[in-house]
């Protein structure tokens, strides 16, 4: 993967006004070796957000004949409500991203899926990934300076304005520890930053761009407590206000999303809070009861399980 990078990277010095976020967001949706299938109807109109509620009506999708990779999947994300996406892997967490993001289309009887009431088959890809932010696993960063590399969610953001996005993505004391501050080049030939802090500028990057809609994907390494909390509060700060669909691998930073959806096999077995879910005594709260007991056998949660 390294080596289809590095043109990559190439590309965002160039053209720096491309799509800024494709890099990322292709990584985030493993896509890199697949065809994008998706082309614009003939004079289709730009996606116009006005609320952005997310709506997934009676989804069915297959990447080939042999498997079905989501069947009837039917949720709303209202407007600027957290939901998160649980399940065992292939369960289809990462397609919901994908067909959210239009890297392939429905066709004809496979549902529908709306942004603000709108079917984004009729609107234009472009308008629709501008709506959309992504904070992927394990962000790529340009060899470029940092402030470069947060600078790129809006073209022409001042240096306060930078600045401010590092602060509320927990991320600028950081920033100041490095030499040159916010003219420190990272990336393969400059400062290494650690997953939680690429994690923290790609948060940063996704502030200035600012977009009504979010798709976060939550690292599956572990990360120590502190870093952690940091990226817990510069995630909080960037959800604030925007509606948000999360793939989440740690059940315990999801415990506060608006909505839980556990899938499996392709489908939505069970939905609510993460307290619903845990009274319900189904998937979820066995998948819980597994985490909680590796992790932290202290946790309030432990007790209850160990009792039945
Ligand atoms: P993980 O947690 O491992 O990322 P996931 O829940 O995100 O898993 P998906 O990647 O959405 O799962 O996969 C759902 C199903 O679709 C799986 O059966 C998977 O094998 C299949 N699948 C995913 N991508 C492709 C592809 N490009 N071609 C064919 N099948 C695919």
């Amino acid at each position: 993967l390294a080596q289809l990078y590095t043109p990559l990277n190439q590309l965002g010095y160039t053209y720096r006004s491309m799509n800024q976020s494709l890099v990322d967001t292709e990584r985030l949706l493993k896509l890199l070796n697949e065809p994008t299938e998706v082309n614009d109807r003939e004079n289709a109109p730009d996606l116009i957000v006005e609320n952005g509620e997310i709506e997934f009506d009676n989804v069915n999708f297959s990447y080939d004949d042999h498997t079905t990779a989501l069947r009837g999947v039917s949720f709303k994300v209202p407007k600027g409500s957290s939901v998160a996406l649980v399940g065992e892997s292939g369960a289809g967490k990462s397609t919901i991203l994908r067909l959210l993001y239009r890297f392939y289309d429905l066709q004809e009887g496979q549902g529908r899926i709306l942004i603000d009431g709108h079917d984004i088959r009729d609107v234009t890809q472009s308008s629709l990934r501008k709506a959309i932010g992504v904070v992927p696993q394990d962000p790529v960063l340009f060899n470029a300076t940092i402030a470069y590399n947060i600078g790129y969610g809006k073209l022409g953001s001042t240096s306060e304005e930078i600045e401010a996005a590092a602060k509320s993505a927990q991320m600028h004391d950081r920033i100041l520890s490095f030499h040159e501050g916010y003219d420190t080049k990272v990336g393969e030939r400059g400062v290494r930053l650690s997953g939680g802090e690429k994690q923290r500028v790609a948060i940063a990057r996704t502030l200035l761009k600012d977009p009504p809609i979010l798709l976060l994907d939550e690292a599956t390494s572990a990360l120590d407590t502190s870093t952690e909390k940091d990226i817990q509060n510069a995630l909080q700060n960037l959800v604030k206000g925007r509606s948000s669909l999360s793939i989440a691998h740690r059940l315990s930073t999801i415990s506060s999303a608006d909505l839980i959806l556990v899938l499996k096999d392709g489908q939505v077995v069970e939905q609510g809070t993460h307290k619903e879910l845990v009274a319900m005594d189904g998937l979820f709260a066995s998948m819980w009861a597994d985490q909680v007991s590796t992790t932290d056998e202290h946790h309030p949660y432990a007790e209850s399980r160990s009792s039945k």
